[in-house]
């Protein structure tokens, strides 16, 4: 059995959780909370770094920062998970899904520009598998227009987009620390505050709308509420085990890049028998080996190769069903320009197994698979 997917351990992850517990602290915002925001300012680097429960509350706090509501429009790709779209529709937004360019399945800044209108206030993007978006054209566009920049970086911790980190070039960014990232802690997530004068209120909603923060901090000696808000913290256990996974985060990114590296050697016979396609990762960016995907001829084909391998005890999964065509996704909001490859491409999508510590013996055996079904 090669499972999708496996939870990371690196190590030491045991001790740092006994660790908080000896502290007699549990709660957001201690010793390893503050290691990890430490981590993330330094290494990024970040003006401000703040851990939340999840990148699903991240991406609300940034809807709640950029104070998009009733009435405003928030463009973003069709092809992302749902958090990205719910942050915004719970303020009562107007979504606008735009198409994707093909090679990354990143958000197209052309579609973007398209899209906007007196009533738009934010682009969202997302940087899939890990890939950078074409930050450039984008910001380009949302200084030409004065919008917001969200970067949806749930998958994107150690990646780069000409030399800066994603999650670090638009106003905001969010990371994912699910079980299903990089580097995790089972739930978790962190919000990037890349405008200093975000800053302040992003403390204040973290803290359910206080300036508990400031108080903590001696500034002030009582805490009141102050604003909108809600409990956006990261648990110091959670914490704990997040902090074992940062500090070790080059060992994890370099062991995935390998598995990374082995898939495309491996694969590419099979493209160039134009069999499959694979990853595009464009010049300036450099990725963390988030994802490794293939694209096949049809979803017909998708489902026949996902029997196949499933035969042999290989997990491989699709990845998301463009949100405009969901039912939630038809009330919330339209797609906005041409559905030229959303829909098609992320039907030929198919994600490989790939995790920390897989083996390569297991990847050469994926690879086989997929070359027994081919016939080639
Ligand atoms: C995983 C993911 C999320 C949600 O992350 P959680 O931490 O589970 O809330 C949001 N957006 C994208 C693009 C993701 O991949």
């Amino acid at each position: 059995m090669i499972p999708f997917n496996k939870p990371c351990v690196v190590g030491g992850e045991q001790e740092a959780i006994q660790e908080a517990i000896s502290r007699g602290k549990l709660s957001g915002n201690g010793t390893f909370g503050k290691w990890c925001t430490d981590w993330l300012e330094e290494e990024l680097p970040a003006e401000k770094a703040i851990l939340t429960p999840s990148c699903t509350a991240a991406l609300e706090m940034t809807a709640l920062l950029t104070e998009v509501g009733s009435g405003d429009e928030v463009i973003m790709p069709s092809y992302t998970f749902v958090s990205t779209a719910n942050a915004y529709a719970l303020r009562g937004a107007a979504i606008r899904f735009v198409d994707i360019d093909p090679d990354t399945m990143n958000v197209d800044p052309a579609a973007i520009e398209a899209a906007v209108t007196p009533r738009t206030k934010a682009i969202v993007v997302v940087h899939y598998a890990g890939v950078g978006c074409d930050m450039d054209a984008i910001m380009e566009i949302a200084d030409a227009h004065g919008l917001w920049v969200v970067e949806d970086a749930a998958q994107g911790l150690m990646s780069t987009y000409k030399g800066r980190a994603l999650g670090t070039i638009g106003h905001l960014g969010t990371f994912s620390f699910h079980e299903t990232k990089n580097y995790q802690c089972g739930e978790g997530g962190a919000l990037i505050v890349n405008d200093p004068a975000l800053v302040e209120r992003a403390e204040i909603l973290q803290e359910k709308g206080t300036d508990r923060s400031q108080f903590v901090k001696g500034m002030i000696d009582k805490y009141t509420w102050r604003d909108l808000g809600s409990s956006y913290l990261l648990s110091e256990l959670n914490a704990a085990y997040l902090s074992v996974q940062l500090k070790h985060a080059e060992t994890i990114n370099e062991n995935r890049l390998l598995t990374w590296d082995r898939y495309l050697d491996g694969l590419e016979p099979l493209e160039e028998a134009g069999k499959i396609s694979l990853p595009v990762v464009p010049d300036g960016a450099r990725q963390n080996a988030h994802m490794f995907y293939i694209k096949v001829s049809s979803d017909a084909e998708r489902t026949e190769l996902i029997g196949w391998l499933k035969e042999k005890g290989v997990m491989a999964v699709t990845h998301y069903v463009p949100l405009h065509s969901a039912q939630a996704g038809k009330k919330f909001g339209k797609f906005s320009g041409g559905d030229r490859w959303t829909t098609t491409e992320s039907e030929k999508l198919l994600r490989l197994p790939l995790y920390y510590g897989i083996k390569q013996e297991d990847v050469d055996d994926v690879i086989r698979y997929i070359f027994n079904y081919f016939q080639v």
